[in-house]
């Protein structure tokens, strides 16, 4: 095992990667691919992807889709592990082997678990309870100490720790507790002025392989006001819109706004004009890079079988490590 610290991390195969994990999540990954210290492993989570409905003829498709966005946004296989979760088996056997050190009781107090349930009402399965032991027995079996991740995922990261914990004393392992890595962006808002961006939520995303049409027509949905008041409203879309001025356009223009609503108004169709180009130009070199990626046949599945191999031989070891201490034959 090297001395480097690990660094893992995982979004779900559910569809194409939107502002909210590029800024929340990919971001961080790659702050972290370049820093020499950590050895960096960044999946596509599939099998996260079926513990909510959805369609078997597209998921191994939304996989590769996801780790072309990835590698269009500069994350480089040469630096990282990059690879899809159902290709390391490993991952399920450990969460087999931990699921044995947490209570049911614990999984059904969970905020993401009791959204889900009211999402899906008629999918309240297995797999959907035990997704944040799986998550704990990703981050465990290649040893992560640093997980960069938005923070809706800190209470399974407190999970992960737990487990961590537990582990540790009752079978004498040695997983590090995991910590989450904060991006600058913990959470981009959704266009609907409600909550955060997600692929799962209808109408709330602008996805990176948007056009400058599609990207205006996001911000051009944002609901506001008459733009005008003492004070800036504390929920619905105007603080969202201005929280994106402010990731991509900086907290300077933010203010500026945040002046002129207080004193002559502001005019929200140059303002949701003037941001759909700020995240245009940020997304442009994504997107060509992207049709880079797409012209070079082979390349997505070359790089998802050459990272499962990687992948697999640091998770072997876990593995039969923590078998060995659980006293496995
Ligand atoms: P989604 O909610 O869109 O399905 P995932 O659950 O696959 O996204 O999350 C992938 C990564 O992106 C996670 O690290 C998550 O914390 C981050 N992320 C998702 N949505 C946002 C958001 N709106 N703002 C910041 N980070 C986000």
């Amino acid at each position: 095992m090297s001395d480097k610290k690990r660094v893992f991390s995982g979004t779900r195969a559910t569809g194409r990667l939107h502002l909210g994990n590029y800024l929340g999540a990919v971001k961080g990954y790659i702050e972290l691919s370049e820093n020499p210290e950590y050895e960096t492993i960044y999946m596509v989570m599939d099998l996260h992807a079926i513990t909510t409905p959805y369609d078997p003829k597209e998921l191994a498709q939304n996989t590769k889709d996801v780790i072309t966005d990835f590698l269009a946004c500069g994350l480089d296989p040469e630096k990282s592990i990059i690879t899809a979760q159902s290709l390391v088996p490993e991952h399920t056997y450990l969460a087999d082997l931990i699921s044995s050190t947490v209570t049911v009781a614990r999984m059904q107090h969970l905020p993401t678990y009791k959204e889900k349930v009211k999402q899906y009402p008629e999918n309240v399965t297995m797999a959907l309870l035990n997704y944040p032991v799986l998550m704990a027995a990703d981050i465990l079996i290649y040893k992560a100490s640093l997980v960069p991740v938005g923070v809706d995922q800190e209470p399974h990261i407190e999970v992960a720790r737990e487990i961590a914990r537990k582990m540790n004393e009752k079978y004498g392992t040695d997983f590090p507790e995991p910590q989450r890595f904060a991006t600058k962006a913990n959470s981009v808002p959704s266009l609907t002025g409600e909550g955060k961006m997600s692929k799962s939520v209808v109408g709330s995303a602008i996805y990176l392989t948007d056009s400058l049409e599609q990207i205006s027509a996001g911000t051009a949905k944002i609901p506001t006001d008459s733009g005008k008041g003492t004070q800036i409203p504390r929920s619905g879309g105007v603080p969202s819109l201005l929280e994106m001025v402010g990731l991509f356009e900086g907290e300077e223009k933010r203010k500026q706004y945040e002046q002129s609503y207080k004193s002559e108004g502001i005019r929200y169709s140059d303002v949701k004009q003037s941001l759909a180009g700020a995240i245009y130009k940020e997304l442009k070199p994504v997107q060509e890079k992207r049709k880079e990626i797409e012209a070079r046949s082979g390349y997505v599945d070359k790089v998802i079988q050459e990272g499962a191999e990687k992948a697999r031989k640091i998770a072997a070891e876990t593995l039969k490590e923590t078998r060995e201490k659980m006293g496995l034959i």
